[in-house]
């Protein structure tokens, strides 16, 4: 909370804690934010670890808020879910990204989508008209979806998650290990990757517990054919454990920030 900016973030999220118009104040500001164009997009890179080279970019949102500076997502996100505005938010995020991706160059551009999001009627349809709208091959658009989103509705999620994968469209399972889910649902689901929780990666060289479940992971995800990507990777040597223990692919501060667009596609001097 420290990097947004201190006070002036404190007393936003006062404001919306203690006033009685907490969640309008919220929901016009969110209103406003997305027709005055204070969000945008942010890209961290996932780096092959065979390889190391960049295989794709995980979509972030940032909110910048004009009188309060950068709002995190982890505030907002939460709120646009409540009131309902993750949809039209959600809807800018995957046309935004689809349309950057492809001056981003990659194979791989992933998109957050939130358990509301996924649940919408007209998901499938949304996607197939952005896909067409922007020119971007389904192949190339990953959705990152959390367990508790599948968990909701495990019918519904089927069926929407294999909609999705004849259109071409890749599919992960983002904080995976953080929810309820059991390992047996997992080869229920149409997944393409499984995403290691940051938690399980700082954890991994000092907890024996976490070691243990990381190891499970890549084995468990690798026998069901799937690829693993570990996140929130900071130091050398988790990348180098987790490259010995068998993970594809990682992301984290140790290789890269999330990064604006200008400074994707132009290198790290560009100006933004
Ligand atoms: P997430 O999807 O689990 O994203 C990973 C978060 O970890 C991001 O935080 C990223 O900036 C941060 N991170 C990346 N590498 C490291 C690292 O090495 N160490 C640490 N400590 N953190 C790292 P961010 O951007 O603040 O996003 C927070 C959450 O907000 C996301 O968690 C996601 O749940 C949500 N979110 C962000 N953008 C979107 C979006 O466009 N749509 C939806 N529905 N949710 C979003
Ligand atoms: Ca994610
Ligand atoms: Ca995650
Ligand atoms: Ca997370």
């Amino acid at each position: 909370i420290k990097e947004y900016g201190g006070n002036d973030y404190r007393h936003f999220k006062h404001e919306v804690d203690d006033s009685g118009a907490d969640s309008l104040t919220m929901e016009t500001a969110l209103r406003q934010a997305l027709n005055e164009e204070q969000f945008h997009l942010v890209f961290q890179p996932q780096i092959d670890l065979a390889s190391e080279r960049v295989v794709g970019f995980e979509t972030l949102l940032r909110w910048q808020h004009p009188e309060l500076g950068m709002v995190p997502p982890d505030t907002f996100i939460p709120l646009a879910e409540d009131t309902g505005l993750i949809i039209p938010i959600g809807e800018w995020v995957l046309r935004t990204a689809c349309h950057l991706a492809r001056d981003l160059k990659a194979q791989s551009i992933a998109v957050n989508l939130s358990a509301r999001q996924f649940h919408q009627r007209d998901l499938v349809s949304l996607v197939a008209g952005i896909l067409e709208e922007t020119g971007m091959p389904a192949q190339t658009l990953e959705l990152e979806i959390t367990e508790s989103a599948l968990m909701f509705d495990m019918e519904a999620a089927v069926i929407t998650m294999s909609r999705l994968g004849k259109l071409g469209v890749r599919i992960s399972l983002d904080d995976f290990g953080t929810g309820y889910s059991s390992l047996s649902y997992l080869q229920r689901f149409p997944i393409d990757t499984i995403k290691i929780d940051k938690s399980f990666v700082s954890g991994m060289q000092t907890d024996a517990g976490s070691s243990a479940i990381v190891n499970a992971m890549i084995a468990m995800s690798h026998s069901l054919g799937l690829q693993v990507i570990a996140e929130g990777v900071e130091t050398e040597a988790q990348r180098d454990s987790l490259r010995e223990r068998g993970c594809d692919q990682a992301q984290g501060y140790l290789f890269s920030r999330p990064l604006p667009f200008e400074q994707v596609v132009n290198g790290p001097d560009a100006r933004t």
